[in-house]
């Protein structure tokens, strides 16, 4: 199944998608996570000609240019773990990354996070992330065991750049600006679910999961 996860910054894309590839493995379908802000900052850390490219964009909360990004997820879904589905956070993030993927995949469903923005903020307000594994975790909801350390790999939790409040402001404007069109572009083509992404995750992976009849 070729899934998008689609909503706001912090709405809990990330962290469900996590959940989803188990659940989805459970029904034996293996499908990777490609998160594209996941891509990017792996770029970063290892100083690659592309995180050096999109650092200062991302820490200010803009987008990366489309040339750039659909390149990558055109790569990214080439290789051969992607044949069989995937789930992609993060990505479209524009009508013309939308229109540009279905001219290499075909979307089976788009997964809408629907979450208002005071949601959005006291989500992206606790949350840290490995800088090794990408893993998610959250101050109030969801700490790591030992703190600043990732209990699935024992990379350092930081917090990151772009959830700082002056670029959590930034993220929302090109969220609302950019990306909430793609809601009504794929409603259009009777391929969007939404999930209401307000309560906490163990009930959105229920909703999650009825919403596609899992
Ligand atoms: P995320 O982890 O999905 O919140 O992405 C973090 C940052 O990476 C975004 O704020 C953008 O700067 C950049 N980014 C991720 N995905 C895209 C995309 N599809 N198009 C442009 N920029 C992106």
């Amino acid at each position: 199944m070729n899934l998008i996860f689609l909503g706001p910054p912090g709405a809990g894309k990330g962290t469900l998608a996590a959940k989803a590839v188990d659940i989805l493995k459970l029904q034996g379908v293996l499908s990777p996570h490609i998160s594209t802000g996941n891509i990017f900052r792996a770029a970063i850390a290892a100083k690659s000609p592309l995180g050096l490219k999109v650092k200062a964009i991302i820490d200010a909360g803009k987008l990366v240019d489309d040339d750039t990004t659909i390149e990558l997820v055109r790569e990214r879904l080439a290789r051969d773990d992607a044949k069989k589905g995937y789930i992609l956070d993060g990505f479209p993030r524009t009508i013309a990354q939308a229109e540009a993927l279905a001219g290499f995949s075909a979307v089976d469903k788009v997964v809408n996070f629907d979450i208002p923005d005071s949601g959005v903020l006291e989500r992206l307000g606790g949350r840290r992330v490995c800088r090794k594994c990408g893993h998610n975790f959250h101050m109030i909801f969801d700490r790591p065991k030992a703190e600043g350390v990732c209990d699935h790999c024992g990379g350092e939790v930081y917090t990151r750049d772009d959830d700082k409040p002056e670029a959590v402001q930034k993220r929302l404007e090109v969220y609302r600006a950019q990306t909430a069109p793609l809601i009504d572009y794929y409603r259009k083509q009777d391929l969007l679910i939404d999930v209401d992404a307000r309560p906490a995750v163990d009930q959105v992976v229920e909703n999650f999961k009825h919403s596609l009849g899992l």
